[in-house]
């Protein structure tokens, strides 16, 4: 295989970006699976559905990782797999936070990291432009102080207290995580069932047994109790109306 490419750039404007144009550019040719652009001055952070990411220099750490997802004879996966992908993400960022930080760290169905009810991390998954791959993009919150943050719904490895804010310890957890998770959800062909992804990702996903509220792109809004992950990564909200199953493609805001 193709060794992976690793870019740490002291500044970016949005590392999905920076990784979507060398993976795509002419002059470095296609990027391999796993490629990774990362920095911990990260200028203009986007969130999803054109959301804006706050990330003062040097405070928080943007990582986007390259994903080429094949399976063991080399076939693309089924499109219905790939749902798993910001889950993975947000494992994967989950246990490097459970690293620093002893308690309170979980997965908020379909992307983000919470510490308590703040989010810490945000994951934004997107297409290649010519559909080839994924970039998965990873906005965590190093040492953002309250005054820095919407303080009501976010913050910060420094404020919860974590043991370590090093970018490069984590970046490295991260990349050995999310590498772990991936080699064997393509090891099973996207089964998440199979390799315990969808097992593990409930396990972390702080979600699961709460109420919540999901607002649809029609404005509509679901409100149910939050029972468990479908075998394709969808949310399954049981509400007064019956059991119903959520896309995160499909969830403009969920709320607990
Ligand atoms: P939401 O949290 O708004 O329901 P979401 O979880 O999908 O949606 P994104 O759209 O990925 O979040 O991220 C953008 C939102 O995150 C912004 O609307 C803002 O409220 C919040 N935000 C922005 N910067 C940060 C940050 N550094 N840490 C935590 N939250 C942030």
């Amino acid at each position: 295989a193709e060794a992976s490419v690793l870019e740490i750039l002291p500044e970016a404007g949005s590392t999905n970006d920076e990784l979507v144009r060398r993976a795509t550019g002419t002059e470095s040719g296609n990027w391999p699976d796993l490629s990774v652009v990362a920095t911990a001055n990260q200028t203009q952070g986007r969130g999803r559905l054109g959301r804006s990411w706050v990330s003062p220099a040097g405070k928080s750490l943007a990582i986007s990782v390259l994903l080429r997802p094949r399976t063991p004879t080399g076939d693309p996966l089924p499109m219905d797999t790939l749902g798993w992908i910001p889950l993975m993400a947000g494992l994967a960022m989950t246990r490097t936070v459970r690293s620093v930080v002893a308690e309170g760290v979980s997965l908020k169905w379909p992307n983000d990291v919470l510490i308590g009810d703040r989010k810490v991390c945000g994951i934004l998954s997107e297409l290649l432009p010519d559909t080839s791959g994924v970039v998965i993009g990873a906005g965590l919150n190093l040492t953002l102080d309250t005054e820095e943050l919407p303080v009501d719904t976010a913050t910060s490895l420094s404020i919860a207290g974590a043991s370590d804010t090093d970018p490069d310890r984590l970046l490295s957890s991260y990349l050995r995580e999310l590498d772990a998770l991936y080699t064997s959800f393509l090891a099973f062909s996207g089964d998440a069932v199979g390799c315990g992804l969808q097992r593990d990702v409930s396990e972390a996903c702080g979600t699961l047994g709460r109420s919540v509220q999901v607002e649809l792109p029609s404005g509509e809004r679901l409100v149910g109790t939050a029972t468990g992950i479908d075998p394709d990564g969808r949310l399954i909200v049981d509400t007064n109306a019956g059991i119903t199953t959520v896309a995160a493609g499909d969830v403009t805001h969920l709320r607990y």
